[in-house]
Order: structure tokens, then C-alpha cells, then sequence
């Protein structure tokens, strides 16, 4: 039974490719958008940034997480 509402995996055939959303430290909307592959082996993701895509990034979880706190957080 298909009742999949996202996308699958172009690169593994296996898992899905789930949207990601963010917030800043205020609560308001990040322009970015990711889609990520659900599948730890495969670790495809596209991102969209102003406009551009951005495939298959390598994703720094954690730099990534802190990176986005800084640029966020009033001085
Ligand atoms: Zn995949």
C-alpha cells in the first residue's frame, strides 16, 4: 500500500525525503528549506537558499546547528 506524501529517495530508492524546517531564537521562519533523506546510510539532502538548490551538501550537524545560533543571536 503506497501512502507515501513524500518524495522518495532518488539516490538509495529506499528512503524518503522528508522537509525540514528551522526557526531563529525570536521564533520567526528561517528562509531555508531542506529535504532529507530518512535513510542514515544515504544521507542525501537538497536545500534551498535564496533562490538557489543546493544538492547533496555535506551535512555538519552540529557546526551546522551552532552556526545558525550565532548568525540568530542578537549582539
Ligand atoms: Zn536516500
Amino acid at each position: 500500500m503506497e501512502n507515501s506524501s513524500f518524495a522518495k529517495c532518488q539516490k538509495c530508492g529506499t528512503g524518503d525525503l522528508v522537509p525540514l524546517s528551522d526557526f531563529g531564537g525570536q521564533g520567526a521562519a528561517i528562509h531555508y528549506k531542506a529535504w532529507v533523506c530518512t535513510n542514515p546510510d544515504c544521507g542525501y539532502n537538497i536545500k534551498i537558499r535564496n533562490g538557489e538548490v543546493y544538492i547533496n551538501e555535506p551535512i555538519l550537524s552540529g557546526a551546522l546547528h551552532s552556526r545558525s545560533h550565532r548568525e540568530f543571536a542578537p549582539k
